[in-house]
């Protein structure tokens, strides 16, 4: 088992596991643990936990033993959109219906191992349900801070698990920082978006893909990215499998960003190592919530990803974003929520301008439900409408239709 933290960049080690950042100002990240682990291990497991020794805890009981272990489908009914061979890895098959589990699982007891009594986060998506959902579930309170202005319905999502909640005037944004810093100073861990312990959690994502696409591997592997926590976790699994030599090639990783906040699109497309914060002038409102983050802290990792793996970085439209939604739904059967129906409008580009072959196998991250949304307007519904009498006329009528 790893007993320290490093930095991506730079190489620094801190023995401090729940340290989240480098004297140098990047992230920090579990190393690869000393072991023999093979793909044969630990298959009698739960979920994500048959990796419990590539990871920094031993398993939990409680809701973590329901994180991960989601299925991977062969989706032929997305491949015409997509511009290529599907396959979908169903984050929403999560207890609180997103990936943000696997990394709750893992941190939440992972904090309370390295002594907080108390956990914490700053969201008020699905990091805070999950969050407070695992706390619950190991009987820990959590307290969760949002932004001031909030919809109720969002807040009962947090609020069922009857976590504190705390409403935070002015800018959202910079509560990042101010999360680190308290967590070093009280006996709380506030669990930001790439704690290493979530990031660790993460990882196990590109385990269960390898495991199951085996003998086969995917040309490229598709996600949104926000933080960059999420694609930082899936390069860590790479890299894992790497030096555990489960693997030869690295898939390409492409990493898909809303145009409405899109800094490390932006720095991608400019060469730069690391994303420019964006002002408020700079962003705009998107249908996809979930993502689009002025000024994401472990956006240069995420970057290295890309370019250590021949990806890319690519923005689409909100009107980009409910094409894709609709034809997950319509083509794949699957109801994801607009963040996470961005994996597939960017592949949708890609193969557009020639970056992607039909005939290249690539596994896309829905990353959350879209059930936490149904029924706000956004689904254009057309019914029939008859009398008992009526129906077997009306029936024949839309048989006929066909
Ligand atoms: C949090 C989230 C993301 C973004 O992940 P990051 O780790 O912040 O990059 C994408 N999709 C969904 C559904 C999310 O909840
Ligand atoms: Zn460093």
């Amino acid at each position: 088992m790893s007993s320290s933290v490093v930095c991506f960049r730079c190489g620094e080690r801190y023995d401090d596991e729940t340290r989240v950042r480098c004297a140098c100002g990047q992230p920090l990240w579990f190393d690869t643990p000393d072991t023999d682990f093979t793909f044969s291990d630990d298959r009698d497991r739960d979920g994500m936990w048959r990796y419990e020794s590539l990871l920094p805890i031993e398993r939990p009981d409680g809701v973590a033993r329901a994180a991960g272990g989601t299925p991977l489908v062969r989706s032929p009914g997305l491949d015409r959109a997509a511009g290529c061979r599907v396959y979908v890895k169903d984050e929403s098959e999560n207890p609180t219906g997103a990936y943000k589990d696997r990394g709750s699982a893992v941190a939440v007891s992972h904090a309370i191992e390295a002594g907080a009594d108390v956990v914490g986060t700053i969201s008020y998506g699905n990091m805070g349900i999950s969050t407070a959902a695992h706390a619950a579930s190991l009987g820990r309170e959590c307290i969760v801070l949002v932004p001031d202005e909030i919809p109720q319905a969002r807040l009962e999502l947090i609020a069922q698990y009857e976590p504190s909640i705390v409403q935070v005037e002015g800018d959202y944004g910079a509560l990042y920082a101010d999360g680190v810093a308290l967590s070093a100073s009280h006996p709380i861990s506030i669990l930001v978006s790439d704690a290493p312990a979530r990031i660790s959690g993460y990882k196990t994502v590109v385990f269960e893909i390898y495991e199951s696409l085996a003998p086969n591997t995917p040309d490229a592997i598709a996600l949104p990215a926000s933080s960059g926590g999420f694609a930082s976790g899936v390069w860590r699994g790479l890299r894992d499998l790497a030096a555990l030599d489960l693997l030869d090639e690295l898939p390409r990783l492409y990493l898909v960003q809303t145009a409405s906040a899109d800094p490390i699109t932006r720095a991608f497309d400019s060469g730069a190592t690391e994303p420019t914060a964006l002002s408020p002038e700079e962003t705009e409102e998107t249908i996809a919530h979930s993502i689009g983050n002025p000024d994401p802290p472990s956006g240069a990792r995420a970057l290295a990803a890309v370019r250590e793996t021949n990806g890319a970085v690519v923005s689409v439209t909100d009107a980009e974003i409910r094409t894709a939604q609709r034809r997950f739904a319509v083509d794949g059967g699957f109801c994801v929520e607009p963040a996470a129906a961005t994996p597939l409008a960017g592949l949708t580009r890609l193969s557009e301008r020639g970056a992607i072959a039909s005939n290249e196998e690539v596994v896309i991250v829905p990353t959350g439900t879209g059930f936490k949304e149904r029924g706000t307007g956004d689904v254009p519904v057309s019914t029939e409408r008859t009398s008992r009498s009526a129906l077997p006329e009306l029936l024949e009528s839309l048989l006929d239709a066909r």
